[in-house]
């Protein structure tokens, strides 16, 4: 009979494991056609890179949202993750990333980790990765989601990204995910020759443009505008 017992038992114990393995892969499989939706209208929306199309395909952006806002993850719109910022549109990330002409082993360095979702999508293309972010909580949250995403050798530091990351430079490219009325001029001191700079420029409470900023292989830099954006302001370490 105690045989009985644990036998029925040791079969319930096996359904009762299967079937969460079940939910949570057919959980898995409803993500991933969410992102392959998302991947069509984004190439619908004109982005045209296959390295970003195939980076945004397999980075789970689910992973990088609140818990409770796991649903949506997979729509075109930014999302709240707390301390007043925002994991960007994915349109916004892959128009910013397709524009540095992403490419595996460029240095790549990101002002404003958030949610770390950017760094991954760059890091998935197979680049090197450096990534500031002033709030602390967001630094160590996004550290430690990335490790275990299988993210871990992206450089997350907490501070003051308008200062650069001067022990890193120069970079091949520069992403800054929050709004100021210039560009910090330290990070046009840490672009590489040949490099590209991608940066929303305006008004920081309101509406601002793209801009990237070409450095020639001499040094000369040129500005172009690309199209209007919202993003977070870029806020300033006390001194
Ligand atoms: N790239 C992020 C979204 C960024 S939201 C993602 O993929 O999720 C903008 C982020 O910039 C916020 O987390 C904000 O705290 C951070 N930030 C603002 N000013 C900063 C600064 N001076 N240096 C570094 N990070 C900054």
């Amino acid at each position: 009979m105690a045989l009985l017992r644990t036998f029925a038992w040791a079969v319930g114990t096996v359904l009762t494991v299967s079937a969460a393995a079940h939910a949570q892969d057919s959980t898995e499989a409803r993500f991933q056609e969410r992102r392959l939706a998302l991947v069509d209208l984004l190439r619908r929306h004109g982005i045209r890179d296959s390295a970003t199309l195939g980076a945004i395909r397999q980075v789970p952006r689910h992973e990088f949202v609140p818990a409770g806002l796991r649903e949506g993850a997979y729509e075109d719109r930014p999302l709240p993750i707390g301390h007043r910022a925002t994991i960007s549109q994915p349109y916004i990330v892959a128009i910013m990333t397709e524009t540095i002409r992403p490419h595996p082993g460029m240095r790549v360095l990101e002002v404003g980790t958030g949610s770390g979702y950017q760094a991954a999508v760059l890091r998935a293309i197979g680049c090197r990765v450096w990534t500031i972010e002033i709030v602390l909580e967001l630094a160590d949250s996004a550290r430690a989601r990335l490790q275990q995403l299988g993210f871990g050798d992206i450089e997350v530091r907490h501070g003051d990204g308008y200062l650069g990351w001067p022990d890193a430079a120069p970079f091949d490219a520069i992403l800054v995910t929050a709004a100021a009325d210039s560009i910090p001029p330290a990070l046009l001191e840490q672009l590489a020759p040949g490099g590209r700079l991608v940066m929303p420029v305006g008004d920081p409470g309101g509406i601002q443009f793209l801009e990237l900023v070409e450095k020639s292989p001499a040094g000369r830099l040129s500005r172009r505008r690309l199209e209007p954006v919202q993003f977070v302001p870029l806020q300033r370490a006390e001194p």
